[in-house]
């Protein structure tokens, strides 16, 4: 790559923040690093000094040039988005992001940026294919014929399409990788926007500091997931950016498990066991949900392989000592 700023857009959210720790931990300088996002600095979750980090509205295309001036390589991490609770009750909100992927396209276009990163998600698959929980682990094809997860993953599903023509039409060079759940620390954990793994630890900290040993499980539990953390989900970014992979690739683990496993997991971290109620009415998304990791495999060499309970280990941990510092 020519030298130019690497933007990180939603660099005050999940991801980005780490995004821009590990750049920053494998040696790129810090003033070469541009860090974006509407939060005000305050609830950036990680922030570094001396990396360019900037306040903006990434919906405004005015705004998305200012990200994108001088760069040769743009991340687009921002959105609006959040766990089951918040995109069910949100579909308008999620969709607007559309805004900023368009905007930021047109801005690197227009920039010569050489390689345009697009954080996709899982929920952009066929709900007919995620009926049941033994599910059968999607593949890159079965986005196809279109019935995404109504509002976020519709979204998700049409910027896919924008990476894609723009860079047949106009030679930007977009990579996509479709993420299945992300967790770790320095990320949402209360207010309505975080997601299972990080709401179990929440709930299952709460039950072990107060004594009160009960827990609200959203479902039945038997739903079906796989969750990544997020060193894999960083190491996988990297690669897919780095690579020939034109079309839009899963980046997720393959270890499937149940909402009820994940909190026995937690339980076992926290060394308590806990009474479960379930919230049937509760935003629940689909039965199950697994990646299937045959292309990745098959053009990296490579899959995320950190198990589950070593990483929820570290949220767990961060999380409490989170709660436990604010108290
Ligand atoms: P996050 O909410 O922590 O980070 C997104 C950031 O984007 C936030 O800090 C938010 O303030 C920022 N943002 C929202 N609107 C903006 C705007 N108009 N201008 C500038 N910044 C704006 O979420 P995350 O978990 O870090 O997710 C990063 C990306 O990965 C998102 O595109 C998300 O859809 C995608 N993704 C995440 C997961 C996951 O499990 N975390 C799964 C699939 C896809």
């Amino acid at each position: 790559m020519n030298s130019g700023k690497i933007v990180v857009c939603g660099g005050g959210g999940f991801i980005g923040g780490h995004l821009v720790a590990d750049l920053l931990k494998r040696g790129v300088k810090a003033a070469d690093i541009r860090a974006v996002d509407l939060k005000p600095f305050s609830e950036w979750y990680q922030k570094f000094p001396g990396v360019e980090n900037i306040q903006l509205d990434l919906q405004g295309l005015e705004a998305c040039d200012q990200a994108t001036k001088g760069a040769s390589v743009v991340y687009n991490l921002a959105a609006d988005m959040g766990g089951m609770g918040f995109i069910e009750n949100n579909k308008c909100l999620c969709m607007l992001s559309v805004l900023i992927n368009t905007h930021l396209l047109m801005a690197a276009k227009k920039y010569g940026v050489q390689r345009f990163f697009y954080a996709s998600s899982a929920c952009v698959y066929n709900a007919d294919k995620q009926r049941d929980p033994n599910i059968t682990a999607l593949k890159e094809a079965d986005a196809y014929p279109a019935m995404p997860e109504d509002g976020y993953g519709w979204e998700k599903l049409f910027s896919e399409r924008m990476c894609r023509h723009f860079r047949e039409d106009f030679g930007l060079q977009t990579r996509v990788a479709r993420y299945h759940n992300v967790y770790g620390p320095h990320g949402t954990y209360d207010g309505g926007r975080e997601k299972a793994p990080a709401a179990v630890c929440r709930k299952v900290i709460q039950a072990k500091l107060s004594g009160k040993h009960e827990i609200e499980i959203w479902g039945d539990g038997h739903q079906t997931r796989s969750f990544q953390y997020i060193d894999d989900c960083l190491y996988g970014t990297e690669a897919i950016l780095n690579s020939d992979i034109l079309e839009p690739i899963n980046l997720g683990s393959s270890e499937l498990v149940s909402i009820n496993q994940l909190v026995d997991i937690v339980e076992a971290i926290a060394g308590v066991k806990l009474k479960r109620s379930y919230n049937l009415t509760a935003p629940k998304g689909v039965n199950g949900r697994n990646s299937d990791n045959t292309l990745i495999k098959k053009y990296l060499g490579w899959e995320p392989g950190t198990k589950l309970r070593d990483g929820m280990e570290k949220t767990y941990r961060w999380i409490y000592d989170e709660m436990t510092k604010k108290k």
